[in-house]
């Protein structure tokens, strides 16, 4: 069976990865896009869900590309239609609408599936191999980009809801709750949130892991240059780097992979096999981490940013 997918929301993340990684995966199709400001090619084209829901009755999936603010009652009426949900990354913008999700999935038997890319990062998936048989020592994240570079007319990502710095920072969580075979708790964290804004651009998080072994973020907006998305671990004496988003990995200082960018493939290739079984997938760890931070963090004024 070919999925029938209504995608909603044509924004950045979908013409960038959702397009190009449908198109060339078996098992899916695109038939149709809601987007209140763009049209999709080749594929019916609807105002909003509602519409979409209406005009697509044979329509199996719906793809949910929206910033996260508005994603739980699209997710709520797509369950409810009886149909299988794919969320983008963070699946909602509180943990409980994301456990009201997969409650309403599991009663209406539907796939939920919370998309986190960045744990199909080529090089993830042997990091996790090479921690699970090592005693964790220390765990230091560094997530530094250029918010304008990647967020250009993003106005939902700095108000309360869009996480700010989180957008990325949840990133590197999703990849730590992955690799890490043990719960990560948060201790403390400090939030620098411009007085212009309502999210911040800035954040440092002091974690551990449950054997005790210490975890530290830092999560920076305001990097121009070069930008850094690295996780270093030592563990068992030996150290390990996973950098470019968990696409490159180094082992005691040797380069051991470096491979392109294809999560999204990866990702639509889970999503075919999860609606197969009709299973939910829906981890909300990166997303507690995140709340923990915003629930016991200090937030710290401080000055405002203009995009
Ligand atoms: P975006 O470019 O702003 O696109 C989101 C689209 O959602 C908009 O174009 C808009 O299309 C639609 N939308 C519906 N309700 C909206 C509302 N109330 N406010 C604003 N837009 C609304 O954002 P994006 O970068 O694609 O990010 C969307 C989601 O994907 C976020 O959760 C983000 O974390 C995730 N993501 C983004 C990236 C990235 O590199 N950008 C990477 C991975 C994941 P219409 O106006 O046409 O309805």
């Amino acid at each position: 069976m070919t999925i029938r997918a209504g995608l909603v929301g044509l924004g950045k993340i979908a013409r960038d990865q959702h397009l190009p990684s449908i198109e060339k995966i078996d098992g899916i199709e695109l038939v149709a896009v809601a987007s209140r400001n763009a049209q999709g090619q080749g594929v019916k084209n609807y105002h909003d869900l509602t519409a979409m829901l209406a005009g697509e009755p044979e329509m199996d999936a719906v793809i949910l590309c929206q910033p996260p603010q508005v994603r739980y009652q699209a997710a709520r009426q797509a369950i409810l239609a009886g149909k299988h949900v794919f969320l983008e990354k963070p699946p909602g913008a509180t943990v409980s609408e994301v456990e009201a999700l997969i409650a309403l999935a599991r009663t209406q038997g539907v796939t939920l599936y919370a998309s986190w890319h960045s744990r199909y990062a080529a090089a993830v998936a042997q990091a996790k191999q090479w921690i699970a048989s090592r005693p964790i020592e220390r765990i230091a994240i560094q997530w530094r980009e250029d918010v304008r570079h990647w967020h250009p007319g993003q106005p939902w990502i700095w108000e309360a809801g869009g996480f700010g710095v989180f957008d990325p920072g949840i990133n590197a969580l999703s990849i730590l709750t992955e690799i890490v075979p043990e719960p990560v708790t948060l201790l403390s964290a400090t939030l620098e949130v411009p007085e212009n804004k309502d999210a911040p651009i800035g954040a440092d998080l002091k974690m551990a892991t449950a054997s005790g072994a210490s975890v530290e973020a830092v999560f920076d907006w305001r990097q121009t240059g070069p930008q850094t998305w690295d996780i270093a671990v030592e563990a068992g004496g030996g150290s390990l780097l996973l950098s470019h988003g968990g696409n490159m990995l180094t082992l005691d200082g040797e380069v051991q992979m470096k491979a392109p960018d294809e999560e999204y493939p990866a990702m639509y290739r889970r999503f075919v096999s999860l609606v197969a079984e009709r299973a939910i997938d829906a981890d909300t760890a990166p997303l507690r981490l995140v709340a923990d931070a915003f629930l016991c963090g200090r937030h710290c004024p401080t000055t405002a940013f203009e995009d």
